[in-house]
């Protein structure tokens, strides 16, 4: 389907007169109607709720939104917790999954009272530890099973080879001394695979952690509360993609829960989702200028942004969409590399891409840029972090963070033994 940008080159103009480009810009209109549609998708489920996975966009007006149409906060690191608690999001609407987890993350998620997930078994002794006996009511436990994870004969990904999560024996083991330790309730929780453009993904994970939680129920005697898809559901990069649909996604986790778990005496599991992509990717651009166009054995278009804006091209070849404001359907009918200035020849947004005539001051969206875009910035060469922009509902704008300024880069040097310009 040919993708059009949810901003128009006037709209695009209007807001670089006051916040120079390259900025990222996100659609209000589309992330709530977006999350409705979720929503409406697990309504026949009466515990669903989306915990939102904060590092694929950690804005805090973001999370507000979100939180608006009734998410809550998946959170991996301490200061995700802190920016999740500073909205108001605590308690258990907050999803604790982390790995590698050091002290003091756990310590604030448990204070916060949010849903911890452990990603091993040795992980128990942490938390008896860390709690001094007072476990949560309410403890979710991270699944690998191992081999390879397939979707109609295809390979997906290779659980075997993925650090997450434990084994079902260590999981039943967990869950045993758990319940010893005070604990009642339990969740499960699995991510498989990701970026899935299959609407069969989900079904088929929940069909996989539905059987594990008949086995584990009936090993351990345990009560399990939730069962937690986390994310991976993905969005379609390119034009020719089929995009996911969530109703009939809903649906095929409905059907599964009907057959498996409701005849087992477990209809009163709630579903939680994790997903990040799937709720922002969509309706964020990266906004950025022509800069310099160069025509040497190929042609160049420098842009004002480069990949610590946006790294998923550089680092994984990954594709992102790009069209040029004010030439939505022009003819495209010229082949460029476009590129950001960092001193690495992989700062290329797009290679060999078809697209209409440019020149020196044109604006570009690039597409997709809602989740996993900013976040993943860095500052390299460099290079400063970009102004973050809401398109709210009623078509005005907000400034929902500032550029970096180079006394950013430089704040966590000793400025009293050194002087920097600004
Ligand atoms: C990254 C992550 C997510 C979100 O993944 P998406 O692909 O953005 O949906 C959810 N849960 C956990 C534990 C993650 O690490």
């Amino acid at each position: 389907m040919k993708k059009r940008p949810f901003i128009t080159l006037e709209q695009a103009r209007q807001i670089a007169r006051e916040v120079p480009t390259p900025f990222h810009v996100y659609d209000e209109a589309g992330i709530r109607a977006n999350a409705r549609r979720l929503k409406e998708a697990f309504a026949w489920n009466k515990g669903f709720r989306e915990y939102f996975a904060v590092k694929a966009t950690p804005n805090p007006y973001i999370l507000k939104i979100l939180k608006e149409e009734g998410c809550g906060c998946d959170c991996a690191s301490y200061t995700e917790l802190l920016l999740s608690e500073a909205v108001g999001i605590t308690g258990h609407d907050v999803m604790f999954s982390s790995n590698v987890t050091p002290e003091q993350d756990m310590r604030k998620a448990l204070e916060m009272g949010a849903y911890v997930n452990l990603d091993d078994a040795t992980y128990v002794e942490f938390l008896e530890n860390l709690c001094h006996g007072r476990l949560p009511e309410t403890v979710c436990l991270r699944y690998n099973p191992g081999g390879s994870f397939c979707l109609s004969n295809t390979i997906m990904d290779m659980p075997r080879d993925a650090k997450y999560g434990m084994t079902e024996d260590q999981m039943a083991g967990a869950m045993n001394r758990l319940q010893r330790l005070g604990v009642k309730h339990f969740g499960l929780h699995a991510f498989l695979a990701s970026n899935t453009t299959t609407n069969e993904y989900y079904p088929e994970l929940a069909s996989q952690l539905f059987h594990l939680s008949v086995r584990l129920r009936n090993a351990t005697g345990a009560h399990i509360s939730f069962i937690n898809l986390s994310g991976g559901v993905g969005v379609d990069y390119r034009p020719e993609q089929p995009s996911c649909d969530i109703a009939v996604i809903g649906e095929g986790v409905r059907q599964r829960y009907e057959q498996i778990l409701r005849p087992a005496g477990m209809g009163d599991v709630a579903i939680f989702t994790e997903l990040g992509r799937f709720m922002l990717a969509p309706y964020g651009h990266l906004i950025s200028t022509v800069i310099h166009q160069k025509h040497i054995y190929r042609e160049y278009v420098g842009l004002d942004a480069c990949a610590a804006n946006l790294m998923r091209p550089a680092m994984y070849g990954a594709y992102h969409h790009i069209t040029v404001l004010g030439k939505e359907d022009a003819i495209l009918d010229h082949v460029y590399d476009v590129t950001g200035g960092l001193c690495e020849n992989n700062d290329k947004f797009a290679i060999q891409r078809s697209l209409p005539r440019i020149e020196v001051g044109d604006m570009v969206a690039i597409h997709d840029t809602g989740a996993h875009g900013f976040s993943m910035g860095y500052n390299y060469n460099g290079k400063l972090r970009s102004a973050e922009v809401l398109l709210k509902e009623d078509g005005s704008f907000q400034l929902i963070r500032r550029t970096e300024t180079p006394k950013d880069y430089f704040a966590t040097f000793d400025c009293t033994e050194f002087a920097f310009g600004e």
